[in-house]
């Protein structure tokens, strides 16, 4: 009847097919026609994938292809072909995930996971769960993803047998199934919630979901979920003690299965038939079942099956007074569960490393983020404090340049009067006037310096505006400057070596970085000449200042670039301890370096290097 329909079904298809020549209607009957049968008639999906896959190539349907590679890679991993599968699926799940299309993301994350999963690769197989289940976190409409997602999850957990975890997967799968279309995918959930029901011991809760899938799946012609939910039915009445109802649900599973060609699943029905056989003592009836079972088993391998299949023959061997035959059995048989429990411990403890690997990082990830939230507020708070402090100080500073201004413009106008009067204290006046002439400008310098630095430390990008600078004049012109301005007649030594070059450079930043670098060179010697040694290298060129004056102490030196930071060893010698800072900075700003050598009362040696361009 199953195969019947399903040609019914294929034929069906075809006459709508051929109803229409529309390429793109087409592919839509073709898509829906996948959606709905892909479980069942594998055979026939493909079919009708790989005439769809032309359609989508020839209009270019992207979205339409990614969804039917889907069902490929379904028949793919059902026909052992996983490689290609898997890089299929790998190839698809980012357009499925864009274009929002959940029910095929979440079909590939299955199919990808339980390939790796079947492999043993535990490992891969729930990261590549965990991390679609990230992916789809934040976005709406998601379900069709998370029911897929954590059903596959819930399997996993069961082959673990944790049946804790596997019901809570189970429980969330379920919940989303109301909105879903695919009546496949509904069955496997409720089958495998009623499955953990089973396993709990609650049978009606359990018989309640498979019977809820039996006629969901009969509805739909869904013989793999009909057979599972007649033999799950068949096992608690076994349990409970209803031989003549088991063997009448079980029969028809075997007779599904049987049909389909099932055969792992078959052996599963052909034991247990085999177990009411023997439990009524046929013996014959129940070796014949077992045999079928035995040739599918070693054939496909299948230990854990092989394992009760064989424990059954020594029974009846046993009960047959066979007693060598029936010693055979069960040495196979131990020998065939030492094996299961050792694959089993293994994969236990692969299991509980997980896990413990998982839980940590989701640890580390929430103790991360409660400590990012606390720096957070803490930089916060910091931030607030600084921005306060820099209005404060540029705009005081802004305040203090207008009086500033005034007092500047009215020295000149009493120098004015001075040079004109008559009077005996002409040179006194004179001598005070530049006095306070000398201090404004002090002032002035400090206000302007200060205003930089607030605007640095606000993070404006002050801008850069590089011109072409003969460096071989411009720094002579800068020393000339400074040789003029010293009381004491030194004078800076100048060296230049390697072959004179042209710099792009900003002109008044690079002089301003200078004139700090200069004047701290003659403030804080007393004696000797300082030295300007200027290098051109390759590819940048290197300043070097040098004294011989009091030198700085170590422990004074990482913090030389920090605003009003002065050495302890400073003295009576005027600063503010700004100079340095704001040469830092623009250095930062030219992409260069500034290197400080000093030893204390021996000297400092500054080293500024910068690129040519
Ligand atoms: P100003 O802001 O007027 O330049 P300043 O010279 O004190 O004040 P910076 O130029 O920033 O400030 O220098 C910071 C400190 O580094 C100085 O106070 C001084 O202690 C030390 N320093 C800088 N250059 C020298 C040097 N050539 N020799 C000895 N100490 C120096
Ligand atoms: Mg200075």
């Amino acid at each position: 009847m199953n195969h019947k329909t399903a040609e019914q079904k294929h034929q069906l298809l075809n006459e709508q097919l051929s109803g229409t020549s529309d390429g793109v209607a087409r592919l839509d009957l073709i898509i829906t026609f996948c959606r709905n049968n892909y479980n069942t008639i594998q055979k026939d999906t493909l079919f009708f994938v790989k005439a769809g896959l032309k359609i989508a190539n020839k209009y270019n349907k992207k979205l339409e292809r990614d969804i039917l590679k889907t069902y490929l890679s379904f028949y793919l991993l059902h026909h052992e072909q996983r490689k290609k599968a898997t890089s299929i699926c790998n190839s698809i799940l980012p357009g499925l995930l864009k274009n929002r299309c959940y029910s095929e993301y979440g079909l590939s994350v299955i199919i990808l996971s339980q390939i790796q999963w079947a492999q043993g690769n535990f490992e891969n197989a729930y990261n590549i769960v965990y991390k679609a289940l990230d992916q789809v976190k934040f976005k709406r409409n998601k379900n069709n993803a998370l029911i897929r997602l954590h059903w596959v999850l819930a399997g996993f957990a069961l082959d673990l047998n944790e049946i804790d975890e596997s019901y809570q997967h189970y429980t969330i799968s379920n919940k989303f199934c109301q909105e879903e279309t695919d009546l496949g995918m509904i069955s496997y959930v409720k089958i495998g919630l009623a499955s953990i029901y089973k396993l709990k011991g609650d049978f009606s809760r359990a018989v309640e979901l498979f019977e809820e899938a039996l006629s969901a799946s009969q509805k739909n012609n869904l013989w793999l979920v009909e057979s599972r939910a007649y033999y799950e039915i068949g096992m608690i009445h076994i349990l409970q003690g209803n031989a003549i109802e088991a063997e009448n649900l079980i029969f028809k599973s075997y007779t599904i299965r049987k049909e389909n060609n099932a055969l792992p699943a078959l052996v599963s029905s052909l034991s247990s038939l085999a177990e009411i056989d023997f439990s009524k003592g046929e013996f014959k009836k129940a070796k014949k079942k077992l045999m079928e079972a035995y040739t599918i088993c070693s054939e496909k391998n299948l230990k854990s099956k092989m394992a009760k299949v064989l424990s059954l023959l020594a029974k009846i061997a046993e009960a047959n007074s066979e007693f060598e035959t029936a010693l055979n059995y069960y040495k196979k048989h131990t020998q065939l569960e030492k094996e299961i429990i050792k694959v089993e411990v293994e994969n236990r403890h692969q299991y509980l490393k997980l896990n413990y690997k998982a839980k940590k990082t989701e640890q580390d990830i929430q103790l991360q983020r409660l400590t990012n939230r606390n720096l957070k507020s803490a930089l916060d708070k910091e931030k607030e404090l600084n921005d306060l402090k820099n209005r404060f100080v540029s705009v005081t500073s802004h305040q203090f340049r207008t009086p500033m201004a005034i007092i500047q413009s009215n020295t000149d106008l009493v120098n004015m009067i001075i040079q004109n009067s008559e009077s005996k204290q002409k040179t006194q006046l004179e001598k005070a006037n530049r006095r306070i002439q000398k201090e404004i400008y002090t002032m002035v310098n400090l206000m302007d310096d200060i205003l930089i630095l607030g605007k640095i430390n606000s993070g404006k990008i002050l801008s850069v505006n590089p011109v072409s600078t003969d460096l071989e004049s411009f720094c002579m012109n800068i020393i000339s400057g400074f040789n003029t301005l010293q009381k004491d007649n030194r004078k800076l030594v100048l060296k230049i070596s390697g072959e004179v070059k042209v710099a792009m450079s900003d002109r008044s930043l690079l002089k301003h970085i200078l004139s700090n670098l200069l004047s701290n060179a003659f403030k804080y010697s007393t004696v000797e000449d300082p030295i300007f040694d200027l290098v051109f290298e390759k590819d940048k060129f290197v300043i070097s200042v040098i004294d011989k004056g009091i030198g700085i102490p170590e422990q004074d030196l990482p913090n030389l670039f920090q605003p009003f930071h002065r050495a302890t060893n400073v003295g009576e010698i005027s600063g503010t301890g700004l100079g340095l800072s704001i040469a830092k900075e623009y250095i930062d700003l030219l992409n260069g370096s500034l290197t400080v050598h000093s030893v204390l009362n021996k000297g400092t040696t500054i080293v500024l290097s910068l690129p040519y361009d």
